[in-house]
């Protein structure tokens, strides 16, 4: 058994999101997972918990979007986000990074799996892949995919590359389309709750991908889907995940697709 672990650490937190490397957001994991273990009360293991599978068809003649989440899976953020979609109700997909998967932060990835929403793939190390050989960057996406199916039983369709960055031989090593979206700067501590929900929903429109951070103790994104999730809802938004979203706006995925979609169709 263990308690759930939310140590306050502005300065880790500062630097494991997207916009920095996943050893960073590799070793902040581990290191909420060890310390104060003095305290006694626990919360319930995460297996434990019966999952709440999350149904609805996506209606393609009316809006709908893709909510994503960079740089998890982890025990802190990634739980939380998903005690939020259940609360609305709504789906979404999981860009995880590999060296951040491990039994207990693969356990959150199971139950995002088994709730309906779709793990995609962030590399396994969030570095710069440009500056990597084909049979380093092939490397980093196997590493991850195969970690995704130990725990999901399904490979992941679709990548984001790491800060954005792309290029001719990213696309040629890499089999999946390109995902991008429209952000917050939700990496960035100093952005409140209420930025992050304004910038969202300022952006957003018929077909677009949302890109925010499930990096470990980005309680502020968390904190803006109260904002940004029934807002959507209000204005008539359905929430796919990126696959469905490629469905309902008849885009084909294709291995050999060069764009990087921030929308779809
Ligand atoms: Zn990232």
């Amino acid at each position: 058994m263990r308690r759930k672990v939310l140590p306050l650490c502005a300065a880790a937190l500062a630097i494991c999101l997207c916009g920095c490397s996943g050893k960073d957001g590799s070793s902040d994991n581990s290191s909420s997972q060890t310390e104060n273990t003095s305290v006694t009360t626990p919360a319930p293991v995460i297996q434990e918990e019966a999952v709440k599978k999350i149904e609805y068809e996506i209606d393609p003649s009316k809006p709908v979007i893709a909510l994503t989440f960079d740089d998890g899976p982890n025990t802190s953020a990634t739980p939380a986000v998903l005690d939020r979609l259940e609360k609305y109700n709504v789906k979404a997909s999981f860009f995880v990074i590999g060296n951040n998967i491990n039994e207990k932060s693969g356990a959150v990835m199971k139950r995002a799996h088994d709730m309906g929403c779709e793990i995609n793939n962030h590399s396994q190390t969030h570095s710069y892949m440009t500056k990597m050989s084909t049979e380093e960057i092939k490397a980093e996406i196997e590493y991850t995919d195969q970690l995704v199916e130990k725990y999901t039983g399904e490979k992941t369709k679709f990548f984001r590359p790491p800060y954005i960055s792309v290029n001719s031989e990213l696309y040629a090593a890499v089999d999946m389309p390109f995902i991008n979206g429209i952000g917050a700067n939700d990496w960035d501590d100093s952005v409140s709750v209420e930025e992050r929900a304004e910038r969202i929903l300022e952006q957003t429109k018929d077909g677009v991908i949302i890109l925010l951070h499930d990096a470990d103790m980005n309680i502020k994104t968390v904190e803006a889907l109260d904002t940004i999730i029934p807002e959507l809802q209000a204005q008539g938004y359905q929430f796919a995940t990126v696959s469905e979203l490629f469905e309902a706006k008849g885009v084909e995925i294709s291995p050999d697709d060069q764009s990087l979609y921030t929308i779809v169709g």
